[in-house]
């Protein structure tokens, strides 16, 4: 069986659901109060050949604590352009850092990368009050201790600019999950957003519009889930990429890295996967590796160093995930249509030296 079959059939497998877009009614205008964003502790390495704000694509940020940065690796030859959310959730540590290593160490040779690594950053100054954390963690690297901030879930809600509503339901007329109140201020459940919303939908739109206006081709939202949920070690694909997905999972598989497909719901929306994929040109993709600080009981579990999920393994899987999509991407696409990056640690060579060592 050719791989493309093979692919073909995990689509099959996963169940694919017609891709459709729906427009939502406009939010109503929010006084979001003032603020200076987080700044954090990332050094840009040799491919970064610019660093932006968020606000640039949508000046309802700026002067927010929304606002964050954006690195752009801009390649020597032209081609796609690939964007990649870490920090969508302040407390799925991997997928933060997994953006920053690909800050500090990814060069481009062939099309150019935006790296949002904190794309809630009002998250990233909270406490999660379900699962508390600490304010930071310890990367070793052989320059000595780095630090990351570690955060909420959700957006402040002195930041947001509106009380929590009762219940959440996101207004596309096809989402029919009614949820709590409070995740009116999950990033992951507001796109697109709105220019003149509350901050989480401010944040929301902007990426929305760095996703139309840098004309991307393949977007990455990195994530964490409980080491037992069903979502741990799980790509959600757009449906319209699904397939290009399963050739990255076949790809994984060979590496020895098993990550389950998923297509995006036509239902559950606010999620990047499928807002992004639905209403610009880019392909969609949303990585999930299991994190011990996101298990039941997190009482002296050692975020980074904990011995059967170590936050290498957990990096490690989201660049390979990154790097198999793009190889998938790549292999579908015309020459000067590809984008190749360079220097992107495998899975092996991250668990085998540490994510300290791809660190400046
Ligand atoms: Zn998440």
């Amino acid at each position: 069986m050719s791989l493309r079959a093979r692919a073909a059939a995990t689509v099959l497998a996963a169940g694919l659901l017609a891709a459709s877009a729906a427009l939502s009614k406009p939010a109503a205008q929010v006084a979001v109060p003032p603020g200076a964003p987080a700044v954090h502790d990332i050094r840009p390495g040799p491919g970064v050949t610019a660093v932006k704000m968020l606000s640039e694509y949508a000046p309802g940020l700026a002067g927010t604590p929304g606002d964050t940065r954006v690195y752009v690796l801009d390649g020597k030859e032209p081609g796609a352009t690939v964007f990649v959310a870490g920090g969508t959730h302040g407390n799925e540590i991997a997928g933060i850092v997994a953006a920053v290593v690909l800050v500090e160490r990814a060069r481009v040779a062939r099309g150019r990368l935006l790296v949002v690594p904190h794309a809630n950053n009002s998250a990233i100054t909270d406490v999660d009050p379900e699962r508390p954390g600490p304010p930071s963690i310890a990367v070793a690297t052989p320059g000595g201790e780095r630090r990351f901030l570690y955060g909420s879930r959700r957006t402040k809600l002195a930041h947001q600019g509106a009380p929590d509503p009762a219940i959440y339901r996101h207004p596309n007329p096809k989402a029919d999950e009614d949820l709590p109140g409070t995740e009116a201020r999950n990033l992951n459940r507001a796109y697109p957003g709105s220019a003149d919303g509350t901050l989480t939908q401010r944040m929301a739109y902007a990426v929305m519009q760095v996703l139309e206006r840098e004309r991307a081709a393949v977007a990455f939202d990195f994530h964490e889930a409980g080491p037992e949920s069903r979502l741990a070690w799980m790509i959600v694909a757009n449906p319209k990429n699904l397939e290009t997905a399963a050739v990255a999972i076949l790809d994984l598989e060979a590496q020895g890295l098993s990550m389950k497909l998923e297509p995006s719901s036509e239902t559950f929306r606010g999620l990047s996967h499928r807002e992004w994929g639905d209403a610009t040109a880019a392909q969609a993709y949303l990585f999930e590796t299991p994190s011990p600080s996101m298990a039941d009981d997190t009482k002296g579990v050692d975020f980074v160093n904990d011995p059967r999920l170590p936050l290498a393994r957990r990096v490690g899987g989201q660049l390979a995930s990154f790097s198999a999509v793009l190889a998938a991407y790549n292999a579908d696409a015309p020459p000067d249509a590809r984008a190749i990056c360079l220097d992107v640690p495998t899975m092996a060579e991250v668990e085998k030296a540490g994510v300290g060592a791809f660190l400046r």
